[in-house]
């Protein structure tokens, strides 16, 4: 029999998969550190430093296990810097007969990787990567034509993996405690610091310099905190399950200056990156909670299987559904710059300027700092969806298209029109003080619209549902801000409108 050559991507290091069951001499894999994948866009650095490391292990842990790998690093000579050219190379070399490759979570991997199989003379094939709950056209298949709604999908979930189901019915008697999931921090539950791995990734750091990578964002590299392996993956949902889920689900929307995650378990990565699977993560959940039932509620539990079960997965399903349309719709037509402070987190807009900071020297926040914060101010001051998911994508960690650009364009900007959200997810400051510490601190006023220091939220919060009436009048959802918007006097309507044409004039100097 002759030779296979198997492609193994960066974000593919899912060491249960069939593939790898048992080590075959005529199968060789290729896992490879390219430019090509630095470029697309530009990345964090910690994003770079944590892939690559991330992949060094598991073609290590391969080869200790008796798999033959090539691994191509950034800085090998005969590295070509694409995928194409290092496959088309390694065939050759190796004499290779056949070519196979996992089904990459990318649109733009997944084209390339059909025509790189199309010029191939050779025999060619792919595989599932073996981690989702659901298959690429799932949620496509279950909604057919009508409404993408998340919640029946959850619903579905629930009950075709039997999670938190008591016979026909959902635990407690009911699906969903988001309700309950919406609490302030208010010191009651003793915060935790995260957990952090201190691997030396200063070898590495040096390598992308040399190679002059280019890059944004603040490193600690002899005291990199993120999973970097499976066993450290699994350290990090143990835990999770033990110091976090029993605040979970109250305190995951509240934000603080002081502690960066709260409750939060900080898995994105190593989860995105395959090094953990989604059934391991909720088998973990669950059976944590089943034997401490006295101090971790149902309303905890459920907060996190809906983020894992329901919407990693809709959102996936949702992004091959849509794409390639979908990486370009523009619903309201917004096309303003981002403003400098985007990479500098220097803004006196408090709320801002620790969410932007927090992304810039940790390359995580969670995700209402992401949403109601960050994406809340983008959507409210018209910034363009292709910048702004320019900088999801390159800033956080765990940021890969599928999950990015569906969160971003689709959720936070409401740049699709409603296939995800069925409102835009907007807030004036009155949220913002509500759920975090950072209105005290604050430069603006978040109870002022207008005036001197007035919150910059406040204005362009109203603004956006005035400048933007024709396109959201007639949706019941926020039917109620147009009532009130009614109820204002003209000449309250114009002075918030010329507050915001003064914000939006000066949006660098905020
Ligand atoms: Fe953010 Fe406004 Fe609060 Fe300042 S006052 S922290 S800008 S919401």
């Amino acid at each position: 029999m002759g030779k296979t050559l198997r492609l193994i991507l960066g974000d593919q290091l899912n060491s249960g998969h069939s593939w790898l069951k048992a080590a075959d001499k005529n199968v060789v894999y290729v896992m490879m550190e390219v430019m090509q994948e630095q470029e697309y866009v530009m990345h964090h650095v910690q994003k770079m430093l944590a892939f690559f490391a991330a992949m060094r292990n598991f073609a290590h842990q391969l080869t200790k296990k008796g798999h033959r790998v090539i691994y191509i690093k950034l800085d090998d000579t005969d590295n070509a810097q694409t995928i194409e050219a290092n496959i088309k190379r390694i065939i050759k070399h190796e004499d290779i007969e056949r070519f196979e490759y996992q089904l990459p979570d990318e649109y733009r991997l997944d084209e390339q990787l059909k025509q790189i199989c199309k010029k191939l003379k050779i025999e060619t094939g792919s595989a599932d990567t073996e981690h989702y709950f659901t298959t690429r056209y799932e949620v496509k298949e279950f909604f057919g034509d009508k409404y993408f709604l998340m919640e029946n999908f959850y619903r579905h979930m629930r009950i075709k993996h039997q999670v938190l189901m008591q016979g026909s019915k959902p635990a407690g008697n009911k699906w969903n405690f988001d309700h309950e999931n919406r609490k302030k921090y208010d010191g009651k539950s003793p915060l935790v610091p995260p957990v952090e791995f201190n691997h030396d990734v200063s070898e590495l750091k040096k390598m992308i310099d040399i190679k002059k990578v280019k890059y944004f964002g603040e490193v600690d590299e002899k005291h990199f905190p993120w999973p970097l392996s499976r066993n450290e993956a699994l350290k990090l949902m143990d835990y999770f399950c033990e110091h976090l889920l029993p605040h979970f689900g109250t305190y995951e929307d509240a934000m603080l200056q002081q502690h960066i995650s709260l409750f939060h378990s900080r898995i994105s990565f190593a989860q995105n990156s395959k090094m953990i699977a989604p059934h391991e993560v909720i088998g973990k959940v669950l059976s944590h909670y089943d034997k401490n039932k006295h101090e971790i509620t149902l309303a905890q539990v459920e907060g996190y299987i809906r983020q894992v079960l329901g919407w990693r997965e809709f959102m996936r399903g949702v992004y091959w559904a849509k794409m390639p349309e979908f990486a370009s719709l523009n619903f309201f037509d917004h096309r303003d710059e981002l403003p400098e402070w985007f990479w500098t987190g220097k803004t006196k807009m408090n709320c801002l300027s620790k969410c932007i900071g927090q992304s810039l020297n940790h390359a995580w926040a969670h995700h209402i700092q992401r949403l109601m914060v960050i994406g809340n101010f983008a959507l409210l001051a018209g910034l363009n969806p292709d910048e702004v998911d320019a900088w999801y994508l390159g800033v956080y960690i765990d940021a890969i298209e599928w999950v990015e650009i569906t969160n971003t364009r689709g959720m936070s900007q409401f740049a699709d029109g409603g296939i995800i959200g069925s409102k835009p997810y907007v807030s004036s400051a009155a949220y913002i003080n509500k759920m975090s510490d950072y209105c005290g601190n604050c430069h603006y006023d978040y109870k002022k619209k207008t005036g001197e220091r007035a919150c910059p939220y406040n204005s362009l919060y109203w603004n956006f549902f005035y400048r933007n009436a024709g396109k959201l009048e007639g949706n019941h959802r926020i039917g109620m801000m147009y009532n009130i918007l009614k109820k204002m006097s003209s000449d309250d309507i114009d002075e918030i409108n010329k507050q915001a044409d003064i914000y939006l004039g000066i949006i660098n100097e905020l």
